[in-house]
């Protein structure tokens, strides 16, 4: 990495840290012939493979923008929405896999999704599972209820396991 004040080639590492939770290193670097100093990130490659065959780097803003539009009129704030990109890439990087195809990531959106709100869940799984019919929306809220009723029942048993 070159100096970008001097263009000097060589640079020593004096601060070395992880954020984003891991996902990225940062490195604060000392020119070894100017001596200013100037970070560098480093980031795991994810790409998102395209139906065309293109590749494009995976990014949380795209998952959160198209989620945003099945979240309209919905109680769901910003904060709300990055913390489901969040979850969507920790799952996608978890798979180890320097490349995935652009439909898992779609997959990976459902069930974050569907916790948050099941009216956003719907249109969002209406657009990417192209529902053709009214039963398709049926089947699915059918499942959606068994999986409220789920989560419903876990609670129910979480706070009697406190007693
Ligand atoms: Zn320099």
């Amino acid at each position: 990495m070159r100096c970008p004040f001097c263009r000097h080639a060589d640079s020593r590492v004096v601060d070395s840290r992880e954020v984003d939770e891991g996902q990225a290193i940062r490195r604060r670097r000392s020119c070894a012939e100017c001596g200013r100093r100037f970070t560098t990130s480093e980031t795991m490659v994810l790409a998102v493979v395209k139906r065309s065959g293109a590749t494009e780097q995976f990014s949380r803003d795209k998952v959160v923008n198209g989620v945003r539009r099945a979240c309209q009129g919905r109680p769901v704030d910003d904060d709300a929405l990055q913390k489901l990109a969040q979850r969507v890439e920790e799952s996608i990087r978890s798979a180890g896999l320097a490349e995935i195809p652009s439909h898992e990531v779609g997959l990976a959106i459902l069930g974050p999704l569907r916790e948050l709100d099941g009216v956003a869940y719907l249109r969002f799984a209406s657009v990417y599972r192209s529902f053709s019919s009214v039963e398709d929306f049926e089947k699915e809220i059918a499942d959606l209820r068994k999986a409220m009723a789920g989560t419903a029942e876990d609670q129910e048993s979480e706070r009697a396991g406190d007693d």
